[in-house]
C-alpha cells in the first residue's frame, strides 16, 4: 500500500500484524515513554517511495524521527485503514463521566487531510522557522512557529502526564520555537511559553492554530458525540485517540471490562477490533 502524508512524503506500508501487536506489548512494558505512534508505524513502513520534504533517500527507510507529528498521525490513521478501517473506543463523558457503552464506532475511512502549503514544505526542509507577527497582552509580539516532530511528541507527552490541562493546545505549544516580546525579549521553553498563552484573549491561539494547519498540513481526527445517559444527553468533541486501543491491544496492567466482548456468534467478522479496556487519555497519546 502506498500512503501519501500531508508533508508529500509517500512511503510503502502494509497492514499490521499479530507480530507488531506482540512487539508493541511488550516494548511499552519495558519503556513508558515509547512513543507508540512512531513505533507502529515504523513498523509497518516497508520503503520510501518519495521524500518530499524530508532528507532520507527514496528507496530507502524513513527516519520516523524527523517526520512532522501531523504526517505520523496521517501514516497511522492510513496505516489502520488498511488494517482495519473501522474503530471502537470508550470514552468518559466530560459532564456526567459515564463511559461510553457500546462503544464510540469511528470509520477511519471518513478522516480527511489537508496537505501542507509549499511554504511548510520549504521551511520542514530547512528547518527554518515561521515568524507570525501579533496582537498580544504585551503589545505586538513575534511568534516563531516550527513543526512539531517526534521528540516534541515524547516530550508533550511528559507535560502532559504531569499536567493534564497541558493538553488544551498541546500541539500549538510544541509548534512554538519561542516568541519575541516587544522589547526584543525572547520567551522560550514550554513552561514559559505556556504561562504567555496563558495570558493571551481567547482568539490567540485559534489565529496560531490556523496558520499551524496551513503550513504543516492538517489531519481532522475530531470526533462528535454524545453521552447516551438519559439524564445528560451531552454533546461533546473526543480527539482519535492513538493508544494502545488504535493498535488492537489493550493495555496489560489495567483491569476493567474482558478485551473479547461476550459474543456468542462464531461468524463475528474477524477484522472487527475488539472494544477493549482502553486506557484513558495518557501519556503516550499525541494531541490531534
Ligand atoms: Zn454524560
Amino acid at each position: 500500500m502506498q500512503v501519501t502524508c500531508p508533508s508529500g512524503l509517500i512511503f510503502e506500508g502494509r497492514p499490521w500484524n499479530r507480530g507488531d501487536q506482540r512487539k508493541l506489548l511488550q516494548e511499552s512494558q519495558e519503556n513508558e515513554s515509547l512513543l507508540l505512534p512512531k513505533r507502529m508505524v515504523e513498523m509497518a513502513t516497508v520503503s520510501v517511495i518519495d521524500p518530499g520534504p524530508y532528507s532520507f533517500n527514496a528507496g530507502g527507510l524513513v527516519a520516523w524521527d524527523e517526520v512532522t507529528s501531523v504526517d505520523i498521525v496521517r501514516a497511522n490513521v492510513a496505516i489502520r485503514i488498511e488494517t482495519d478501517p473501522i474503530y471502537l473506543f470508550q470514552r468518559n463523558c466530560q459532564r456526567c463521566g459515564a463511559l461510553t457503552d457500546p462503544p464510540l464506532e469511528v470509520d477511519l475511512r471518513e478522516f480527511e487531510m489537508r496537505p501542507a502549503s509549499d511554504e511548510g514544505k520549504g521551511l520542514i526542509q530547512s528547518r527554518e522557522t515561521k515568524s507570525v507577527k501579533l496582537a498580544s497582552t504585551e503589545g505586538e509580539v513575534v511568534v516563531h512557529l516550527k513543526p512539531m516532530r517526534s521528540r516534541e511528541m515524547v516530550l508533550l507527552g511528559k507535560v502532559q502526564s504531569q499536567d493534564v490541562s497541558a493538553l488544551i493546545d498541546g500541539d500549538i505549544l510544541m509548534g512554538i520555537d519561542r516568541v519575541t516580546l516587544p522589547g526584543g525579549k525572547e520567551i522560550q521553553g514550554v513552561e514559559r511559553i505556556n504561562r504567555f498563552l496563558d495570558k493571551q484573549g481567547w482568539g490567540f491561539v485559534p489565529k496560531l492554530e490556523a496558520e499551524v494547519d496551513q503550513l504543516w498540513g492538517w489531519m481532522d481526527t475530531e470526533i462528535s458525540w454524545r453521552c447516551k445517559e438519559f439524564s445528560c444527553r451531552c454533546e461533546q468533541k473526543s480527539a482519535l485517540p492513538l493508544d494502545l486501543g488504535f493498535y488492537g491491544v489493550a493495555p496489560p496492567t489495567k483491569s476493567g471490562p474482558p478485551a473479547n466482548p461476550p459474543s456468542d456468534s462464531a461468524s463475528a467478522e474477524t477484522t472487527t477490533p475488539e472494544p477493549s479496556s482502553l486506557p484513558p487519555l495518557d501519556s503516550q497519546t499525541p494531541p490531534i
